[in-house]
């Protein structure tokens, strides 16, 4: 059985509770986790808090050696933690091992940050001096959900260790075998690099014992969190009462625009990928596309006959490109969607049924779907589409096209297809999202701040910038002269 793991050591939770982890694709058990307690979380938070004093005051080099060290352990063993994440997860293997690898990316690019972390000096008036330290927050909980257990880890836990903060992880209740895993490999590298023990600890345990009691507990000065917009909404409302910091991610409903002028085969692979990776399952999906009238037919031909070749399958297997969804209430809320749009006048172009074969029995299968002429007032435009099917809608322009992609309470991603530079601008310009991408697929770059706009979230992970969302700055001023002591203030 997988334990919690609090100060560098296994732990079951304190009555003995556990919770069955099976593969989405086959149902089997794969694990066995303790169902963490209010409790096992205090305990986590408590040594979390012990440990800060330790690994604050080490040279922030030293702890960017520990996360490049933590990256180097978690690559060595990518096969085995990329399979243990399709076990839990369902995505197909070569998915794991991206993700596997862009978790040690992370910890690599803010472990290359650590000799340019710094604060600031400024000379001031009569001969005093004005610096600018930056602080750790102190104990941070990163609560995670499962569609990307390690990565959406990783973009905690780098800028959160590099900045001197400690932490409590809280994986969602369903994925939790892999992050326990890389937690304790972070913690090797911590300890090996002269940290203390209980700077990353991990408690699993369902959303509203253990995550609650991260965002209740007065100790934790800063919650990362990714996850749906309903929950993101509380835990700001819930943060509110200790203002806590908080950096949401929360859900997305990511459009896609096509040009009459674009490169359409270009386009349909990256609409087909950008909907299909991870079964569906990304925030950054695409998850509505807008073609133009005019190249509207041939696109939908080219995207089908994409989509005809994703094989699926058991993620195990080294040919499956889509997997199954993660759960059953997943698949079943998918199908509602698009059985909604279908009763509003939408043609089925592809899929929108479950696979047949005994190989898909016992799996959350679901044949990668698309939907065209769709009513805007469908929830598949409206609400976010976690999963494999994809609403096609026409537009007669640009304007057209950014008029709908907008009409969204979400904006985190967003991608248009064109070879005119001036529309290109305008899109950059005109559409409410934190990404856009251009004649390009969705990837996301550590170089880059990432994190959405409207309800789709508050703050930036990723780049630089993620480094101001785990310290504080702190002004100190120094006198060396005291050739005038006039005091005024705000
Ligand atoms: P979720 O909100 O149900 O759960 C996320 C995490 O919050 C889990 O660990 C869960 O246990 C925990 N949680 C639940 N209730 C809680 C509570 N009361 N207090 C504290 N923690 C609680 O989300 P999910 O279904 O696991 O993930 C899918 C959602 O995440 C989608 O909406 C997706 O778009 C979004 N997401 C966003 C990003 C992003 O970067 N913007 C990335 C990935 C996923």
């Amino acid at each position: 059985m997988a334990k919690t793991f609090i100060a560098g050591e296994f732990h079951d939770s304190e009555n003995g509770e556990i919770t069955e982890i099976r593969n989405p694709a086959t149902g089997e058990l794969v694990e066995t986790v303790p169902k963490g307690t209010a409790n096992d979380t205090r305990r986590a938070i408590e040594v979390a808090a012990r440990a800060l004093k330790k690994w604050s005051e080490l040279a922030p080099a030293k702890r960017g050696s520990v996360l490049l060290e933590a990256a180097r352990l978690i690559r060595e063993r990518e096969k085995d933690l990329a399979t243990l994440l399709t076990k839990e997860q369902g995505k197909p293997v070569r998915e794991s091992i991206l993700e596997i690898r862009r978790l040690a990316h992370t910890l690599e690019h803010y472990g290359g940050m650590a000799k340019s972390l710094r604060g600031g000096s400024v000379k001031l008036d009569n001969g005093r001096h004005g610096l600018i330290l930056r602080k750790p927050l102190g104990v941070c909980g990163a609560i995670v959900p499962w569609n990307f257990p390690v990565s959406l880890m990783g973009n905690k836990v780098g800028p959160a260790l590099l900045c001197g903060n400690t932490m409590v992880v809280k994986p969602a209740g369903t994925t939790p075998l892999t992050a326990i895993r890389c937690v304790e490999l972070i913690h090797q590298a911590i300890v090996q690099g002269g940290g203390p023990k209980g700077v990353i600890n991990i408690v699993t345990g369902p959303g509203s014992v253990v995550g609650e009691e991260l965002l209740r507990n007065p100790t934790v000065r800063k919650i990362g969190f990714t996850g749906e917009t309903g929950t993101g909404k509380h835990v700001m409302k819930v943060a509110a009462d200790e203002v806590k910091r908080v950096t949401l991610e929360l859900g997305g409903s990511d459009p896609m625009i096509v040009c009459d002028d674009a490169d359409l085969d270009r386009a349909a692979s990256a609409a087909s990928v950008g909907r299909f990776f991870n079964c569906g399952q990304a925030c950054l999906a695409i998850k509505r596309l807008y073609l133009f009238d005019k190249i509207a037919d041939v696109f939908m031909e080219k995207l089908v006959e994409k989509v005809k070749k994703l094989r699926l399958g058991n993620g195990l297997k080294p040919d499956t490109l889509l997997g199954p969804l993660h759960t059953a209430a997943q698949r079943q809320e998918i199908e509602a969607m698009v059985e909604d749009a279908v009763k509003r006048g939408a043609r089925v172009l592809w899929g929108a049924q479950r696979p047949k074969g005994e190989e898909y029995d016992k799996g959350f299968f679901l044949l990668p779907t698309l939907v065209t002429d769709v009513d805007p007032d469908s929830r598949i435009v409206k609400e976010e589409c976690f999963g494999p099917a994809l609403p096609i809608m026409r537009v007669k322009d640009l304007d057209d096209a950014l008029e709908q992609a907008n009409r969204s309470i979400f904006g985190l991603g967003s991608s248009v297809w064109t070879r005119d530079i001036s529309k290109a601008m305008e899109s950059a310009e005109r559409l409410e999202a934190g990404y856009t991408w251009i004649n390009s697929a969705q990837i996301i770059y550590d170089e880059l701040p990432f994190g959405g706009v409207k309800q789709s979230g508050l703050g930036k992970e990723h780049g630089s910038e993620a480094i101001d969302y785990y310290t504080e700055t702190k002004s100190v001023v120094i006198a060396t002269e005291t050739k005038s002591e006039a005091v005024g203030g705000e």
